[in-house]
């Protein structure tokens, strides 16, 4: 009796879940997690297995009608029995379709399957002519001896067809199938695993001795990997100011959890996954660098396909990458590590809505593994569950080797303007003065910017006419280099206009500034002083990034300019001055977080000074010195940060003492976006559970977006469960016009 196998379609926008019979020459290999090619109304198809009912459980008839599975696109299940049940988890939790749960968990790449795989031809010597035949050849065709030579040099005695044929070796076509028709060479494909580290060399880096610090944090994390595998060891909080040595502790735990034949996982930042970052994890693990795969939005698709399947295969057992790394099939999983578990961008902003940190500490629990979140100014979720004992408090008070932490200065830029009359000073007299005496001494110095909303607009002076975007609902950002305005969120451009197109007058200005406009002072104020800028638009070109961080770092730049890319993680020991221009953007966005993220960010910038033997200095430029975000960061007091914002956020009802769920509806027609939410907003309030808070529907922050117009209503509730439980069955029983699109963000952190 064949069993029967529960198949969910790929690529269908809502669930498509159809039975199949197991066929019997597959019958021992068609496993939960294995992907399949079956027949869909006739045409192939290709699912994911997500269960099997065994004969009996079901009657002949309808056994009967079912189709047979065609055959399997992968040899194994490509997804591990705990992921399978995280897939679950985060369906419901988020209230994703299984089929867009799978799709973010597994590589598109890896979707097609194995045939995907990169094959190239190669050129193998098969007979090597003795040298009497080698003289004939030569003598015969110089090229073909020539080929030859160079093959018999190679490592393997082979080069890659499309090498030898290419523009630097040149050798024709005809060459080499003389040669093969002679059975000299041969020529075959050959599967070529995509290695991003292909052609580098890792020097091992041996494990450092901890500090007793250090020691007894690492000891307290043997102790919970130790108990791993009974039951889930409570999730380590892991806060240690910057420069504690977090990184160490990670590597040392990662190596006690690799001897004992276990898997591990590291999460950093997008943003921080750097080559360096990357660099001292296959340094330390260099004897068994193969063994480290790295998952990250830039690989190219086959690149992330052949690092996917090296853990697949189990031929790497650590894993560090970006959020979805989270999704790695590492089987015997024994740690996963969140490095600076506060950052946002753990948190994916399309479906499924998933926040890698919450995501770790789910896996965590699924597979009995330790989990290690660190951060030195961890997020509040974390630090109130600390509070309420569902997190392990551990600590690192101090600096490697007791390096003072940086001074920090704050100065009120509302006295500097008026002072300077002219428009918004860039650069406090101070500030200025600081930079002067570093660099001086031959040091470095890094400004930071912080961009968001604060970019150069233009603005007429006379009739208040400001250049938005027709598609957005935001000030399109001047460009100087390309004397063009575009808009940061869809990428609409135009040319920058000479005279207001409102009332025609010659003095449109400038509004704000950009790393750009900062960027032509530094130069013209230090005038021998060699400038690096680093931002996004800076950065599109491939390794850019890279290049001027390591001629920072190699003391070939002075004056580094940047934006949040530059705030995180990056080690550079002579820079002994930050500067930060504007600290209070982030505080004027209407986001119950705006605080928490400024001190965050300064907090993360002030860790860049000093990290050498000189002691580091920081020059934070404000318009509200007196915000407690700046206040406590200036006092490198995390504690009283928390402690003060925790209070406010209970007295007015936010996370982490709620949940937090923002319903989104956006049309291009205005009112049919208006209107369905108003219908939707009546149903959830008709029968609201007991604890549920909403607001009234109301326009988003963010009103217009790529054509789109937004509303929405944002819910609070003590559980998630009970709120995504209600916004499923009222949303499943409505339906909506084509055009209008409904999103739920669960534990939302984009407000706008
Ligand atoms: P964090 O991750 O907490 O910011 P890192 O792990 O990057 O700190 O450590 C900061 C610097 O101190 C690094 O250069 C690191 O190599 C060094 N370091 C860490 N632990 C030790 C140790 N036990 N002895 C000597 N140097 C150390
Ligand atoms: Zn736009």
């Amino acid at each position: 009796m064949p069993k029967v196998a529960k198949v969910l379609i790929d690529g269908a926008t809502s669930d498509l879940q159809f039975d199949y019979l197991v066929p019997d020459d597959l019958n021992d290999r068609i496993l939960a997690g294995c992907r399949v090619r079956i027949p869909l109304r006739n045409r192939p198809a290709i699912g994911t297995v997500m269960a099997i009912v065994e004969p009996g459980d079901a009657d002949d008839t309808w056994r009967g009608k079912l189709k047979p599975i065609a055959g399997l696109v992968d040899q194994e299940p490509i997804l591990t029995p705990p992921l399978f049940r995280m897939a679950d988890w985060i369906a419901d939790y988020y209230l994703a379709s299984r089929e867009a749960v799978l799709r973010s968990m597994i590589p598109q790449a890896a979707r097609a399957g194995e045939g995907t795989e990169k094959i190239r031809k190669i050129v193998v010597l098969k007979t090597d002519p003795d040298s009497e035949a080698f003289d004939a050849l030569g003598k015969r065709a110089k090229r073909q001896a020539d080929l030859v030579t160079y093959l018999r040099e190679r490592p393997g005695q082979q080069g890659f067809l499309a090498d030898l044929t290419g523009s630097s070796l040149r050798f024709g076509r005809p060459t080499i199938t003389a040669l093969e028709k002679a059975g000299i060479v041969e020529v075959r494909d050959e599967t070529v695993a995509r290695d991003p580290f292909a052609g580098e060399e890792f020097l091992p880096s041996d494990s450092l001795t901890l500090n007793p610090e250090q020691e007894s944090a690492f000891h307290r994390i043997i102790e919970a990997i130790g108990t791993a595998g009974e039951q889930a060891p409570s999730p380590i909080l892991l806060r240690g100011v910057t420069g504690s040595g977090k990184t160490e502790i990670y590597l040392q735990a990662i190596q006690h959890v690799i001897d004992q034949g276990r898997g591990a996982i590291v999460l950093v930042p997008e943003i921080s996954l750097t080559p360096q970052t990357a660099d001292r994890f296959k340094q330390r693990f260099a004897a068994i660098q193969k063994q480290v795969a790295i998952l990250h939005s830039h690989l190219s698709q086959g690149e992330r396909h052949d690092e996917w399947r090296k853990v697949l295969r189990r031929e790497a057992r650590i894993v560090i990458g970006a959020r979805s790394a989270i999704f790695a099939p590492v089987d015997n999983l024994g740690l996963i590590v969140v490095d600076e578990e506060h950052e946002n961008s753990y948190k994916q902003e399309t479906v499924p809505r998933y926040h890698g940190r919450d995501l770790a500490v789910v896996r965590g629990h699924l597979e009995k593994c330790a989990v290690i979140l660190g951060s030195a100014t961890p997020s509040l979720e974390s630090w109130q569950n600390v509070d309420s004992g569902k997190y392990e408090l551990v600590e690192l008070n101090q600096r490697i080797d007791d390096r003072a932490m940086p001074l920090i200065r704050v100065i009120d830029m509302k006295l500097e303007s008026r002072k300077n009359p002219g428009g918004p000073a860039i650069l406090s007299s101070k500030l200025r003065m600081a930079m002067e005496e570093r660099l001086a001494d031959g040091e470095q110095v890094i400004l930071f910017l912080n961009r968001r909303g604060f970019a150069r607009s233009m603005l007429c002076p006379e009739c208040g006419f400001v250049a938005e975007c027709p598609h957005c609902d935001l000030a399109l950002t001047f460009h100087r280099e390309e004397d063009r305005l575009i808009c940061h969120l869809c990428g609409h451009g135009r040319v920058a206009p000479k005279r207001c197109p409102e009332c025609g007058t010659r003095a449109i200005t400038m509004a704000g500034y950009g790393t750009e406009k900062v960027e032509s002072v530094i130069r013209s104020v230090f005038d021998d002083a060699r400038v690096a800028r680093v931002d996004t638009d800076t950065m599109r070109r491939k390794g850019q990034l890279q290049e001027t961080l390591k001629a920072f770092k190699q003391r070939k730049v002075d004056i580094l300019i940047g934006t949040q890319m530059i705030a995180k993680g990056h080690h550079f020991p002579n820079v002994t001055l930050v500067g930060v221009l504007n600290a209070d953007i982030g505080l004027h966005v209407p986001d119950f977080r705006a605080s928490e993220r400024t001190f965050q960010l300064l907090t993360q910038v002030a860790g860049r000074a000093g990290r050498g033997e000189i002691a580091g200095e920081v020059v934070v430029q404000t318009f509200t010195p007196h915000a407690p975000a700046i206040q406590f960061a200036r006092h490198h007091d995390f504690i009283g940060f928390a402690t003060q914002e925790l209070e406010m956020r209970e007295q007015f009802r936010f996370p982490p003492f709620l949940h937090l769920a923002v319903v989104t509806v956006r049309s291009v027609h205005k009112e049919r976006a208006e209107f369905t939410l108003q219908t939707l907003h009546r149903r959830l309030k008709r029968k609201l559970p007991e604890g549920i808070q909403m607001t009234d529907p109301l326009p988003s922050p963010l009103v217009r977006s790529h054509d789109q117009w937004r509303f929405q209503v944002t819910m609070k509730s003590p559980s998630a469960r009970r709120l995504g439980r209600h916004l499923k069955e009222i949303i499943d029983g409505l339906t909506f016009p084509e055009d209008v699109l409904v999103t739920v963000d669960m534990d939302a952190y984009n407000l706008s």
